[in-house]
């Protein structure tokens, strides 16, 4: 599987780029082999290699086939992040499981702030795990947020779910909806309380306390299954 974000459709199609190479150079397709490309338009389009340079391959395109691997419900996660290399685990992993929309959060007490420059880092992630897993729709990726504007989006689709440690709290359900993880040092009480002022329920995963990543991941599981 081949990413372009480019309109594909039956006919010729030149691929270039990082992905050209990945074809050629890494997995050594050449021509007449069949290959298939993605766009994140919810199809996949079979081709056959018609020539394969170094830097563009032309292919011959057939017709898209409709190939739906989403949850079939919208599943969003604002996460505070953790450090850099367990950021990307969790981008990988909420695509193979399906998640719809990432936002990483600014919240009080988190060591490192998410900038700017992870919406094109996460993007690319995104990208190679679709190829891996399938998925003919992309992740979302939003540019990172200040909680309190987070827990204030009128577009997060419901239930809106913060995920918090403490005795005496529901746990988290299933069929999608909106979850938000804090940061190594937890939510502040008044972040919790600013998001039961929105209409958020503060919900648990269970005694013991998760790593944000294994929080994101399993809250993204659970939420992942369709409700019965
Ligand atoms: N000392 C922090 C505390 O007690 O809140 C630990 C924070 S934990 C490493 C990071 C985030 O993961 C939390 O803010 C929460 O969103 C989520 N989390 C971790 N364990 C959880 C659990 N058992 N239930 C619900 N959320 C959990």
């Amino acid at each position: 599987r081949f990413y372009t974000p480019d309109p594909l459709g039956p006919g010729e199609f030149v691929l270039t780029g990082p992905e050209a190479h990945h074809l050629t150079a890494v997995r050594r397709f050449a021509e007449g082999d069949e290959v298939v490309l993605f766009n994140g338009d919810g199809h996949e389009y079979p081709a056959r290699v018609l020539s394969a340079g170094k830097k563009t391959v032309a292919l011959s395109v057939l017709a898209p086939v409709a190939a739906d691997r989403e949850l079939g419900f919208p599943l969003v996660v604002g996460s505070a992040l953790p450090k850099s290399d367990r950021a990307d685990f969790l981008v990988e992993k909420l695509t193979e499981l399906g998640a719809t929309r990432f936002v990483p959060l600014l919240t009080t007490r988190a060591v490192v702030q998410p900038k700017a420059s992870v919406v094109e880092k996460f993007s690319r992630a995104v990208i190679e795990a679709s190829k891996q897993c399938g998925r003919n729709q992309l992740m979302l990726v939003d540019a990172p947020q200040k909680w309190d504007d987070f827990v204030a989006r009128p577009d997060l689709p419901g239930p809106r779910v913060v995920l918090h440690t403490g005795p005496g709290l529901g746990r988290v359900g299933s069929g999608g909806g909106t979850i938000a993880v804090g940061p190594e040092g937890g939510f502040t009480p008044s972040e919790v309380d600013r998001a039961r002022e929105n209409g958020w329920l503060v919900l648990s995963l269970g005694s013991r306390v998760l790593r944000v990543e294994t929080a994101v991941l399993a809250a993204a599981a659970l939420l992942g299954e369709r409700s019965v």
